[in-house]
């Protein structure tokens, strides 16, 4: 599946209510996933060592921080639990004339939609969108009208 990645951090803004940070006797750390009990052993990344000391995001995992850039850093790249290295957060992106995301396509057909000038854009379109029996088919479909419209596809 491809998979592009913006480093905005959504996908770990609410697994504070998943992950918990354990410092382990050795001075090694874990994470514990509080719904299944799971508890992975975790190593800060050689070169994100000191991520950790900068502020926490509320409500995110706890390993969760923000680079000099703002954007999104797991400190625990090369090590983190497994649920975070089988997530694939999209497979068709577009992007407005900033570079700004404008929507994105998950799983099979669900498209989430952040630019609000792509509600009247795509209604024309749903209909002849819905009647395509082909997946790859749909994709270049709603490809093809998102960059006749000036965003930038990436899949
Ligand atoms: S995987 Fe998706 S939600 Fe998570 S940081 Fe990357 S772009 Fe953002
Ligand atoms: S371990 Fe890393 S990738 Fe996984 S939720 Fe926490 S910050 Fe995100």
């Amino acid at each position: 599946m491809p998979f592009y990645c913006l480093r905005c951090g959504e996908c770990c803004s609410a697994m504070g209510e998943v992950h918990a940070l354990e410092r382990r006797p050795d001075g090694g750390l874990a994470v514990r996933n509080l719904y299944t009990g799971e508890v992975t052993h975790v190593t800060l990344d050689p070169d994100k060592a000191d991520l950790l000391e900068r502020p926490v995001i509320p409500g995110a995992c706890p390993l969760l921080r923000h680079d000099a850039a703002g954007l999104a850093v797991c400190p625990v790249h090369e090590t983190w639990p497994a649920v975070c290295a089988e997530y694939a957060c999209w497979r068709l992106l577009a992007l407005d004339g900033a570079g700004r995301r404008a929507a994105r396509v998950m799983g099979r057909r669900h498209l989430a939609l952040d630019d609000p000038r792509l509600e009247a854009l795509l209604a024309p379109h749903r209909g002849r969108l819905g009647r395509i029996v082909d997946d790859a088919a749909w994709d270049e479909a709603l490809a093809a009208v998102l960059e006749e419209a000036g965003y930038r596809v990436v899949r």
